[in-house]
Order: C-alpha cells, then structure tokens, then sequence
C-alpha cells in the first residue's frame, strides 16, 4: 500500500508544474552522453513524449561534435576547437551538415516516433529558420594583442524565422533541428547548437531553455564536481568568464542563457544528462538540479 500512495504522490508532484507549463514552449538542447548512451537515449526521447501528451511544446536542437569528429578522421581530419568552437574548413562544414541533418537529425525524429511522439526534422536551411554570418573568435595573440581569428564556417545566428516552429507546434508536432544556417550569399554555416537552442528559445519566446551536457553544470572548480553553482544571477556571469572559471564549452552555453533570458525565456538550465530523465526531474519536481541562471532584475 505505502507503495501505492508513494507513487500518487509523485504524481500529484507534478500537478503544478503541468499547470504551469502546459501550452508553453521548453527548448531542449540535446547532446553529450545522453545522445550516445542507450538506455539515456531512450529515458531523453520519453520524457520529451511524456511533456508532449501533458501539453507542453517541446522543441528539440541537437549536437552531435563527437560523431562530426568520428566522420572527419574516418576521412582523415583531425579535430580542432577554438574556445569551444569547432574550427570549420570548407570539407568539414560539408561533414557537419551530412552528419547532423541528415544522420543524427533523423535517428532522433525515428526515436521519438517510436516512443509514441510526431516529430519532425528540419534543419537552419528549412523554411529559412536560420540565417547566420561568418563568426570571428576573439582570441588572444603572442604577444598579448586581442585579435579577431578566422575559424572557418562556424557562423552567428543574425535572424531567427521560427514560423515553420509555431505551425508545427500548433498541430501537435515535436520540431527537431539541426545547428546549421544560411548566409545571404547561400553559404552554408556551422552553428554551434547551444548557441542555436538559444537563439530559437528567445525567437519562440519560450518558457524554459534546458541545456543538456555531460557535467552538473556550471562548476565552480572543473575538477571537483561537488562545487556546483545551483543558481546563477545572470549579472554574476561576466565575472567568471574573465576569471576563467567558465571556458572552452561552457562559453557558448552560458552565451545561450544570456541570448535566451534577454529575449524574455523565464529560466534557463545546464543540466547533467548523464542522469536518467534528467530532463523529468528538472521539469517535474520541486528541486530541479543543475544550474539555473536567471535574471534577478526581470523577475524581481
Ligand atoms: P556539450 O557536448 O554538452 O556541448 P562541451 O564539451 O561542449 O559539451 O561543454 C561542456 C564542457 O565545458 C565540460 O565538459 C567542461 O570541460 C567545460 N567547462 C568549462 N568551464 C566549465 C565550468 N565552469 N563548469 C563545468 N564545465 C566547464
Ligand atoms: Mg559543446
């Protein structure tokens, strides 16, 4: 009996926060372990079919940098990151888009569906969602100088055209997009999709942007997983970009809470997905885990 009472109550938990969220749009970045480990793949793709079927909008960006870094050495390329960015060559842009849109975009649309979802993929070229330009690293020279350094095709969003997103919502579709976008001239751009899941939270003006990694979130020391940062004021962030305390792939997700909280997303998450339903838990339950940042001044 104790059992049985346990397991109402954990569903009566959830009572408030599927008020709270119903018809709105949660933008989930996926990537990291959760993307590659089995039993996490399938924990991630229900618990985005559970907050469809309670009536919220789950929208899907995903990565996948370490199956473009296994299809370049296939073809003889070896990796190479500038804080965080994957410098892009004119093969491995082609790489990129081959391995996200037209692989991993559909692995994920199939696993859905199969879990019961409608999901459909689509990537920053399908009805012109994402337009971007040529991104420049700000990177620090020998001697001391900051320079502007050339990384290829990794682009910056410049517009978001999320149209094709709202339609798909209305009519019960789950979106699943991959990084990618168009400049004017048609040249096509490596996004990173933090930064993309945090452009298209902001143009959808969503409720929450959940951004899945392999850590617990922002740590304070990167080698001491005990000194998470639960709750980050946005305010506070600057500080520790300067100190270093947040680096290399850090950088674009905190960027993306910046994008997202500016253009009116409530709260934004860096959640471990290494944890199973992950994304149930930070959703469903009243301590949430991770690190939230938020902007005090906005919710005050
Ligand atoms: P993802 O596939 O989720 O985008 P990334 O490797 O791009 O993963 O980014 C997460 C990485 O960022 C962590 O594994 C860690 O090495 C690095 N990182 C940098 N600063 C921090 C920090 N303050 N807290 C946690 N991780 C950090
Ligand atoms: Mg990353």
């Amino acid at each position: 009996m104790e059992t049985l009472v346990e397991k109402a109550s954990v569903l009566i938990e959830a009572l408030p926060y599927i008020r709270a969220f119903s018809g709105k749009t949660i933008v989930i970045k996926y990537g990291g372990s959760a993307m590659e480990d089995e039993t996490l793949k399938h924990n991630v793709m229900q618990d985005i079919v559970l907050m469809k079927y309670v009536g919220m909008n789950p929208v899907i960006v995903h990565g996948g940098g370490p199956q473009i870094s296994d299809m370049m050495k296939r073809m003889g390329k070896e990796a190479e990151f500038i804080q965080g960015l994957r410098v892009t060559d004119r093969e491995t842009v082609d790489i990129a888009e081959m391995v996200l849109a037209g692989k991993i975009n559909k692995e994920i649309v199939l696993l859905i569906n199969q879990h019961g979802g409608e999901a459909v993929g689509l990537c920053g070229k399908d009805a012109n969602l994402i337009q971007a330009q040529k991104h420049f690293a700000k990177v620090t020279s020998a001697n001391g100088e900051q320079i502007m350094a050339d990384i290829g095709f990794v682009g910056d969003v410049t517009q978001v055209n999320p149209k094709i997103i709202q339609v798909l919502e209305e009519e019960g579709f789950i979106p699943v997009i991959a990084p990618n976008g168009v400049g004017e001239d048609g040249q096509t751009y490596n996004i990173n999709a933090d930064t993309v899941a945090g452009e298209i939270a902001g143009a959808l003006h969503a409720e929450k942007l959940i951004l899945l990694t392999d850590v617990r979130g922002i740590l304070r020391d990167k080698d001491d997983e005990d000194s998470l940062i639960s709750t980050l004021p946005l305010v506070e962030i600057d500080e520790l970009v300067k100190t270093g305390v947040i680096s290399t792939g850090m950088l674009p997700k905190v960027e993306s809470c910046i994008t997202a909280l500016k253009a009116g997303v409530t709260k934004t998450h860096i959640i471990d997905g290494r944890i199973s339903h992950s994304l149930l838990l930070e959703i469903f339950t009243e301590r949430g885990i991770g690190t939230e940042i938020v902007d005090e001044g906005q919710e005050g």
